[in-house]
């Protein structure tokens, strides 16, 4: 097995957070959380590889959609369908749409447990249920019945990969080998003791 500190976790930085001048602020919570930086870069990103980036996972389409419809139906809204594939669909379009309206900042952030520890620390995919002090619950009102009502995306500021597979495919989806980096930082005597 790995050690678990090796763990390496993919976040993008949306449109919305370059936008809103929240690269520093976003970077640095997962700096302070003690998570080492090991690739990024700026791009703008086409259509194609936002679509393949959210079909990696074959299972994410019918995630996607039976979220939204609890996360609508919990509010007492109808869904524009019960269907999660069609729900899916219509969010996969407007991704695709949005994630390619502006520069994105993919990173790579290594570190103990780092994708469950980046997804706390980024919160929940509906800003305004994520919980105070994670990047999406103090920085973001959005919800899904506004993003349905203007027929947009969820805005939220960053993706970060859901389980460690993920991860991996995603980080050789959006880097090569050797835009990551191996170096060891002098606070990680002190974080993993050794
Ligand atoms: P997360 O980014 O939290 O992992 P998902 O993978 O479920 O969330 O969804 C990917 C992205 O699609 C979300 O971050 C959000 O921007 C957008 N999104 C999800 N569901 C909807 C929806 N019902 N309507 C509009 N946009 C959505």
């Amino acid at each position: 097995m790995t050690h678990p500190k090796n763990e390496q976790t993919l976040i993008i930085i949306k449109p919305d957070g370059v936008q809103r001048n929240l690269i520093g602020e976003i970077i640095s919570r997962f700096e302070r959380a003690g998570l080492k930086l090991v690739a990024m870069k700026m791009m703008t990103a086409d259509v194609e590889m936002i679509k393949k980036h959210y079909t990696l996972d074959p299972e994410w389409m019918r995630l996607v959609g039976e979220k939204s419809i609890k996360g609508l139906l919990d509010k007492g809204i109808e869904p524009i369908s019960r269907d999660p594939m069609v729900i899916a669909q219509s969010v996969i379009e407007r991704l695709s749409k949005y994630l390619t309206s502006g520069p994105v900042i993919p990173m790579v952030w290594q570190g103990g447990h780092s994708v469950s520890v980046v997804r706390k620390i980024v919160g929940s995919t509906e800003p305004v249920m994520s919980d105070v002090g994670t990047i999406r619950g103090d920085f973001v009102l959005d919800s899904y019945p506004m993003a349905m009502a203007d027929k947009r995306c969820v805005r939220n500021l960053v993706h970060a990969s859901g389980t460690v597979d993920e991860a991996i495919n995603e980080i050789n989806l959006w880097f090569t080998s050797d835009e990551i980096k191996e170096y060891t930082l002098a606070n990680e005597s002190v974080i993993y003791g050794f």
